[in-house]
This record gives C-alpha cells, structure tokens and sequence, in this order.
C-alpha cells in the first residue's frame, strides 16, 4: 500500500518536476516583495508559491508538499530524490535511518485531517487581515472554505477571483470573475 503510493508518485514525477509558477503565482510574489501580501494561504502542493520567489515561512500550506517527503514519526524531511533512489531497486519505500519510522510525501492524504499547525497560523493570518484575497478556488473544500468567511465576520474586505461563479459570490465586498493570470498580471513587476 505504502509501496504503491510512493510508485503512484513517482509516475507523476514529470508532471510535477515540469509546472514552472504562472503569471498569478508571480504576480503575487510581486506583491509580497513590497509587502502587500505577507502570506498565502493554499490548498495547492505543488511548491510553485515558494519557486515564484515567496519565502517558505510565509506560504501556509493546507494539504503538505509533494516535492518532498516527510518521517511520519520524527519529521525528519527527506528529498525525493533519496527516496527515489532507496525506492528504485527493488519497489520498496525506505524508512527513516534516523527512527526507522515510515517515510510518506508530504502531501495530507484524502480523510486525513489537515495538519494543526498549518490551520492554527491560517486562522491568525485571517483574523489579522484587512483584506483576503480569494484566488482561484471554487471555495468548497472545507475547512479552508471557511477562511473567507471568518475573515469578513472579522471586518476584513472579501475579493474573489475565480473563473467561475462560487458560493460566496453573495458575500464578496467584489468579485472578478476572470482568468487569474490575466486578473493579476497588472501587479507583475520585472
Ligand atoms: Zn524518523
């Protein structure tokens, strides 16, 4: 089982290893440079927040990473090219060297809860924001759908850009129904 996870993950390899950060991904790093966006929170596991040149620390990620791999019991992380070259000889995942625990991607599984340090720093950064900007996301997955709301119940201006309409339409203090490269490439700086 754990096997055949890590040969699912490797097969999508090359899918992974080739997403390059769009315009939106770059906009918004443009933004954070002059300090107009201090954090992302996203349900993405792609790293291409971090590779548009936003600092890691300030990237909250709600369902993990899969460009690297974590020990699930010491949290010891690990490349995936180590595990790939353990993994490769005979189809089997290596455990840690340092606690001899499993070895996983670090991405949170479906039905596995969201992980308690990135959904805590996601609610601080709603409630201190005066303006969340909701990017390209259908806004249905909870319990990151509720970051939206919690915001505005806290006072905070509510933004929406998505291509398609979303069940927070309502509420949006202003919604721009577009493509997110083309909404945000006016905050592109080279
Ligand atoms: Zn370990």
């Amino acid at each position: 089982m754990r096997n055949e996870a890590w040969r699912r993950r490797f097969a999508l390899e090359e899918h992974f290893s080739a997403a390059r950060p769009g315009r939106g991904h770059r906009a918004l790093a443009s933004l954070h440079r002059i300090g107009k966006v201090p954090a992302v929170v996203t349900q993405n596991i792609d790293n291409l927040h971090q590779a548009s040149g936003i600092p890691p620390e300030c990237v909250v990620e709600l369902h993990g990473n899969t460009t690297y791999a974590l020990c699930l019991d010491c949290a010891a992380h690990y490349e995936l090219a180590w595990v790939r070259e353990r993994f490769a000889p005979r189809g089997e995942a290596p455990n840690c060297p340092h606690c001899g625990g499993f070895i996983k991607s670090a991405t949170v599984s479906f039905g596995q809860a969201m992980p308690d340090a990135a959904m805590q720093r996601a609610e601080e950064l709603t409630l201190a924001c005066d303006l969340f900007l909701a990017i390209g996301s259908s806004l249905v997955v909870w319990p990151a759908a509720g970051f939206p709301l919690m915001a505005k119940r806290n006072g905070a201006a509510f933004i929406i850009i998505n291509r398609e309409p979303t069940d927070f339409d309502a509420i949006a203090d202003l919604v721009i129904r577009d493509d997110i490269g083309d909404a945000l490439a006016p905050f592109l700086s080279h």
